[in-house]
């Protein structure tokens, strides 16, 4: 099982569908799940499989370092989006569902519309992230078929 946080669902999605990533952490997860669409995920907020072996992530302080001086608003935001996926979903922190089961859900309960005014609001990167949204989620749930 992996522990997915619920902005990192969607963070994914590029992985998924391509079968290609260069972040160190994010990219082995995702080509894991590909290779193996059954793999249950709980979904969380905070702390997850990708962030806790990832350099940027500091575990006293329980944050991601990488753009704390830059952005100092993005580990709240990040934690806004994970509970507002998680939400958007009908689902709980610690609920588990198989991957292929979990993007179909994404497919059919979050839209364009859904991603940038419910899910990703906060999120400085949202319009362009909107942009590629439809065409990455389709792409992700045929490399899980
Ligand atoms: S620690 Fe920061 S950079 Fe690393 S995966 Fe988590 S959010 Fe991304």
């Amino acid at each position: 099982m992996l522990t997915i946080r619920g902005h990192h669902l969607l963070d994914m999605l590029d992985a998924l569908g391509t079968g290609k990533s260069s972040h160190k952490t994010l990219g082995p997860v995702a080509l894991k799940i590909r290779a193996n669409p059954k793999t249950p995920i709980k979904v969380g907020i905070g702390v997850d499989d990708i962030c806790a072996p990832c350099e940027w992530w500091d575990h006293d302080k329980s944050h991601c370092k990488r753009s704390l001086k830059e952005h100092p608003q993005d580990n709240q935001n990040s934690l806004d989006s994970d509970a507002n996926a998680i939400r958007v979903l009908g689902m709980k922190p610690g609920d588990v569902m198989n991957a292929d089961d979990l993007y179909r859900l994404i497919k059919t309960k979050v839209d364009k519309k859904v991603f940038a005014k419910q899910v990703c609001v906060v999120c400085r990167l949202v319009a362009k992230c909107a942009e590629t949204y439809e065409a990455k989620i389709a792409a992700a749930v045929k490399a899980l078929l």
